[in-house]
């Protein structure tokens, strides 16, 4: 605050602005507004919601219009958070009030509902039910609330329809303002009864203790650390953060748990809840708006001791938070490819640091930059290198698939090599479950025309689309656009499409054959996609209901089952092969993660991958359970090359529905930044500007996309540098300019 008097505020709209705007209290509201809450403001002709960042005395401005009234009766987002707000502003090169509108829930945001409004222009609908909805949004004329809409079309798909007519252009998503909307939840005081004891529980094993004494050391002396918890799978790292959120609750302090997917581990809410019976506060991506609006009310309440929640989670309203941890702080899925793209876990530490607090990042396979930030001494590395109980890791063993098709043993299938296929005979002979890993789902990956060489690609992207057995149809990843199809080849007419390479469904069907008794069942994106399937799935996996589970990456993460004694790997080599410096990185921990789902039981477990490429360094760690061996490698790798941890990227696309246009304007985005580049010699020697180049999915959902890759050292003068990107490509109707700091995902 700038002066004694608040006559002013300054103001954060959810929406795409770069500065706050500035208001006037008037009078009536002066005593009951406090930095932090919500207030109604007039925007142009509309009203919108808004958060006070800061008061001010006096102002430049001539006109400044009022703000109509207060909507919360204490702050919503506290300093810290504030501070956390423009700090991913400045990091993440995005406007101030698009990070509110990623921190705020939608509900809180909006006070209202969301209205649906049809765009002119023509467009080709793929499904009846789009079409449907399309004709009764033109019909409507914005008169159509989302809920209303739902109402009509019953029977599943409409949301997903819906956001395809979005993501197309064809309709726009409004929010419709409303009055006032204050709801109270009343305050729960802690009951008297607190967690188990110490005696009642698990003894630590020595390095368990070792690693808990760290952390219990620095939450007693108070202050910002990072640690990193790198320890094997089944070393028992949960049980530290458990211990380790008891002891900030004894201190009367909050603790906030991200996990990489909720659905995926509801064990660990199991223990969580039975840890700290009725004070654990859940968000997630599966809760409706007014679930997610209730669980925030409760946290900011401080009704809850501990939150637990994946991603966007990081942004918690917890008051008095003592400790942030981050489970599996490696996974991909804690960056947000959407919107502002931020990193959540490197958002924990921020966090932690503005707080002034421990922050406990955990994995079996650390990121490497994680890792590298151990070496430098930036975090204090605590390890686990056993397993508890003295169970040992599985034994690890490399299928050279190039041998095996031409070896003589070949079988009537080419998706198991024999050893594989005897392995899994024998697990299920013994009454032991298996684990069968491909990170591809459906049956075949293409379909293509033997005769003219035709292969069915998406209408919407340039990619070809994947065969689905069950619904007989094609599907693209990417945007979701299906169609039918026989064997009948669109091209020239003959029936001569055939099925080319292979995906979890074909890998089910075949399982079916090989074992034609077991209990089977598959884990991926289409068996999951109603509201607590995936739970169902995996707490009978839990409970030994199923023996072979099939499938993608959802099946390598976090589940602690103790009857699975065997690990397959279909075709290991898949995420290797992707135009990324993160390739081996990823192989890395994604088959290490699924190998440590084996032999968590009194049995000892066994894995086996096939690869054509058994000599690549990263499954000669894999197979030795050599994490350190791997980051040796690998760190090298990325020194050789200048990419990260060594040098910061920002990744720039420009979009639009027209294929010259944006060429044409990425063209001009890098003439731009290389012009600014020559007058300032300093930065010209710390930067590489790489591009323009089409990206490799050069066209997604009838969007065409274009490139360019800034490096450089770490640094404020490489944001500063990138951020003029926004300068050069101003918002238009033709292109639109996405930035991505430390990208992840850069296809
Ligand atoms: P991680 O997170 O490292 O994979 P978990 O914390 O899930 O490992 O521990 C694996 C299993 O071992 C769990 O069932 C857990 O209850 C158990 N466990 C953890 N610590 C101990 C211990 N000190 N003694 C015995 N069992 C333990
Ligand atoms: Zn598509």
């Amino acid at each position: 605050m700038q002066g004694g008097e608040k006559q002013f505020a300054q103001i954060v709209i959810p929406s795409p602005l770069k500065e706050p705007l500035t208001y006037a209290i008037p009078p009536s509201l002066q005593d009951g507004l406090k930095i932090g809450m919500r207030v109604l403001v007039p925007l142009g002709n509309r009203k919108v919601i808004g958060v006070v960042v800061d008061f001010l005395s006096e102002t430049p401005l001539k006109e400044v219009r009022e703000i109509l009234d207060i909507l919360d009766e204490e702050p919503i987002l506290d300093a810290s958070l504030l501070q956390l707000n423009h700090w991913i502003s400045k990091y993440y090169l995005s406007p101030i009030g698009e990070v509110l509108a990623t921190i705020l829930p939608s509900s809180l945001r909006t006070a209202g509902q969301r209205i649906i409004l049809p765009r002119p222009g023509e467009f080709r609908v793929a499904g009846e039910l789009e079409r449907k909805i399309l004709e009764e949004v033109q019909k409507k004329r914005g008169k159509v609330t989302i809920k209303t809409l739902a109402r009509r079309f019953p029977g599943g798909g409409f949301y997903r329809a819906l956001h395809r007519l979005a993501s197309m252009g064809a309709v726009e998503i409004r929010e419709r303002q409303i009055r006032k909307q204050i709801k109270k939840i009343a305050v729960k005081e802690r009951s008297g009864e607190g967690p188990p004891e110490d005696s009642e529980k698990l003894c630590l094993t020595p390095e368990q203790q070792g690693a808990l004494h760290a952390v219990a050391e620095r939450l007693q002396k108070g202050g910002f650390e990072t640690f990193l918890l790198y320890g094997v799978t089944g070393s028992g790292k949960t049980e530290i953060y458990l211990r380790a959120m008891e002891l900030v609750r004894r201190a009367q302090k909050r603790s906030l748990i991200l996990i990489p997917e909720i659905s995926l581990t509801p064990q660990l809410l199991d223990r969580l809840q039975e840890r700290f019976p009725d004070r654990v506060g859940v968000l997630h991506s599966a809760l409706t708006s007014s679930e997610r609006w209730t669980q925030w009310r409760h946290i900011l309440n401080g009704n809850v001791d501990v939150v637990v929640g994946a991603r966007s989670a990081v942004f918690a309203p917890v008051p008095n938070l003592g400790l942030l941890v981050v489970d599996e702080e490696h996974d991909s899925s804690y960056k947000q490819e959407e919107g502002v793209r931020y990193h959540a876990r490197d958002l924990a530490v921020v966090r932690g640091k503005l707080l002034g607090c421990p922050v406990l990042l955990g994995s079996a396979t650390p990121a490497i930059e994680s890792f590298e930030n151990c070496r430098q001494g930036r975090y204090q590395l605590l390890e686990l290198t056993h397993r508890v109980e003295k169970r040992s890791l599985p034994h690890v063993e490399a299928v050279d698939l190039r041998t095996n098709l031409k070896g003589e043993r070949r079988e009537a299938t080419g998706l198991f090599s024999h050893q594989l296929k005897e392995a899994l005979q024998e697990n299920y002979a013994r009454g032991q479950q298996s684990l069968i890993f491909l990170n591809r789902r459906g049956y075949a990956s293409f379909l293509q025309c033997r005769l003219c060489g035709f292969v069915l690609r998406c209408s919407h992207c340039s990619v070809t689309m994947t065969f689905h057995l069950k619904q007989q149809s094609v599907f693209c990843h990417h945007c979701g656009f299906r169609r039918p199809v026989r064997d009948l080849c669109p091209a020239c007419g003959n029936l001569t499409l055939s099925r080319i390479g292979f995906g979890t469904e074909q890998v089910e069907q075949e399982l079916f054959r090989l074992i034609p008794r077991a209990r089977i069942a598959r884990m991926d994106r289409d068996t999951t996609r109603t509201r607590g399937s995936q739970e169902r799935l995996i707490r009978q996996w839990e409970k030994g209901e199923i023996d072979v589970l099939v499938g993608t990456q959802m099946i390598t993460k976090g589940h602690d089952v103790t009857g699975v004694t065997l690990v397959g790997a279909i075709l290991a080599d898949l995420s290797l092969n992707l135009p990324d410096f993160r390739a081996a990185e990823r192989t890395f921990q994604l088959l290490s993660q699924v190998s440590g789902r084996a032999g968590r039981g009194k049995e000892a477990g066994k894995v086996i991958i096939q690869t054509y490429t058994p000599d690549h360094y990263t499954f000669q760690h894999v197979i030795t359970h050599d994490y350190k061996g791997f980051f040796a490698s690998e760190i090298e790798f990325r020194r050789a090359l200048n990419y990260p941890p060594f040098s910061r990227l920002v990744h720039l696309r420009v979009e639009g529905t027209k294929a010259q246009e944006v060429e044409a304007k990425a063209k001009m985005l890098v003439k731009g930044l290389r012009d600014r580049h020559k007058r300032d010699r300093k930065i010209l020697e710390k930067i590489e500007i790489l591009g323009p180049a089409p990206a490799p999915i050069e066209k997604l959902r009838s969007r065409y996309r274009w490139q360019v890759l800034i490096k450089g050292e770490k640094g404020p003068s490489l944001l500063e540098f990138a951020n003029q990107a926004r300068e050069i490509l101003p918002p238009s109707r033709i292109t639109r300019l996405y930035i991505d700091v430390d990208p992840y995902n850069m296809l």
